[in-house]
């Protein structure tokens, strides 16, 4: 006898949305299946579009979200509301679908530093913005990326391997904010031995011209380039929930079920946050934040599906494993960030790209880093919380 409801809408055809939907299915739900989806492409594998696509225009990047062997209802519609009362998603072609739950997995769209009327700020979001950004290089002599977290330091890495000259500006050094001043100062060297200029802006940049060809430093200095990517961060796309109260301006509040406070309304991935009322990974230590990393999605996906069929889940609501590409250098990240000071135990060297470090935390929790070394992510998982209590 099938558990749960008999209509559930997914609001998100990615990692989240499908994991969820896939999970559903594994799960032996057999009742009606929504996807609602406002990209053309479809479903694909995100963290490609900066690692293959701005490289590879041909390369195929939907495996690892394809969902041809489930039985999905796909809608490629914008959700523009929803009704808590009507219980229904309502598309921007008038359309409504019913839901008996609804699972909330829309995401992030880039923050944007274009005034309302200037044209053309590149950031790097979906496969429209990879190709056009390819095609921009494949022409361009010189670029400017805003903002140097990981996306900010890995379409640089895409820049040098097609030889474009390439200045990073922020106003802290490459993924500071990210991985704390150690692994910080190696992303540097890694960046500057490959031809990248790091400029410290002192606040605020603003974009230059009509359209974008350039820079407004804080204090009047300008730079310009043929290409200017803003990649400053994103924003949970939660715009279509106004009016339901669901959403604040962090994202989608969810509990540990990744359940919202309305009964039979559930979100996750990068859309959400896990409230400190209901369960963070350490109350004591840990802020609500956004986890917009692909592991995330991908467990949140599945407890969403459990809690939907009112299951308990397999899998804890968050996953910190964080992976990126620097410059030819894999860096897989196991455990929580920041990362303060530096590491208590090196095993190889940083230098040669080939290292494996351990950052003990006061709260006794392991952050595991593989720097260049090839590690299967289980063993770097299991190096990261063998200790963590
Ligand atoms: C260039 C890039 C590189 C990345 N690299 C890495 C990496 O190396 N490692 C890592 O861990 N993470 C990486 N990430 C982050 C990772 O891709 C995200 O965490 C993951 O995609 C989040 O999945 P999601 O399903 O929650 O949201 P998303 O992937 O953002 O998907 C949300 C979906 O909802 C749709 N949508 C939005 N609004 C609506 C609406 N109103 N109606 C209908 N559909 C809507 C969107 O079109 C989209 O398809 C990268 C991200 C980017 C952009």
């Amino acid at each position: 006898m099938m558990a749960g409801p008999d209509r559930v809408v997914i609001v998100g055809e990615s990692v989240a949305g499908i994991t969820a939907a896939r999970e559903l299915r594994t799960r032996g739900y057999t009742g009606r299946l929504v996807v609602l989806g406002n990209d053309p492409h479809g479903s694909y594998a995100r963290p490609a579009l900066s690692k293959s696509v701005l490289k590879d225009l041909t390369v195929d990047i939907s495996a690892p979200v394809a969902y041809d062997d489930l039985d999905l209802n796909v809608v490629r519609r914008a959700a523009t509301h929803l009704d808590l009362a009507e219980r229904k998603v309502s598309t921007e072609d008038g359309d409504a679908h019913p839901f008996d739950a609804a699972i909330i997995a829309t995401g992030a769209t880039p923050r944007r530093l274009a005034e309302p009327s200037q044209r053309g700020e590149l950031v790097l979001r979906t496969l429209d913005d990879a190709q056009a950004l390819h095609r921009r290089l494949d022409e361009a002599t010189s670029t400017i990326v805003i903002g140097a977290g990981f996306l900010g330091m890995e379409v640089p890495s895409a820049c040098a391997s097609k030889g474009v000259d390439v200045t990073v500006v922020d106003v802290v050094p490459p993924l500071r904010r990210l991985f704390g001043p150690f692994l910080s100062w190696h992303v540097a060297r890694l960046a500057t031995a490959h031809g990248v200029r790091y400029v410290k802006a002192s606040g605020s940049v603003r974009l230059l011209g009509q359209p974008v060809a350039g820079i407004i430093l804080d204090g009047g200095a300008t730079l310009t380039a043929d290409v200017v990517v803003s990649c400053v961060g994103d924003v949970p796309a939660a715009a279509w929930l106004g009016g339901t109260g669901i959403a604040d301006q962090l994202g989608v509040p969810v509990d540990s079920r990744c359940a919202t406070p309305i009964p039979g309304v559930f979100a996750a991935g990068d859309v959400t946050y896990l409230r400190s009322g209901g369960y963070l990974p350490n109350p004591t230590t840990t802020v609500a934040r956004r986890r917009p990393f692909w592991c995330n999605a991908v467990a949140q996906g599945k407890v969403v599906a459990a809690s939907v069929l009112g299951e308990p889940a397999d899998t804890v609501p968050f996953d910190d494993y964080f992976w990126t590409e620097l410059f030819g250098v894999h860096v897989k990240v196991a455990g929580p960030l920041l990362l303060d000071g530096d590491p208590g135990q090196v095993d190889g060297s940083i230098e040669d790209g080939d290292a494996l470090l351990r950052w003990d935390h006061p709260d006794g929790r392991v952050t595991a880093v593989a720097f260049g070394r090839r590690i299967a992510v289980s063993r770097l998982r299991a190096l990261a919380s063998s200790t963590a209590d």
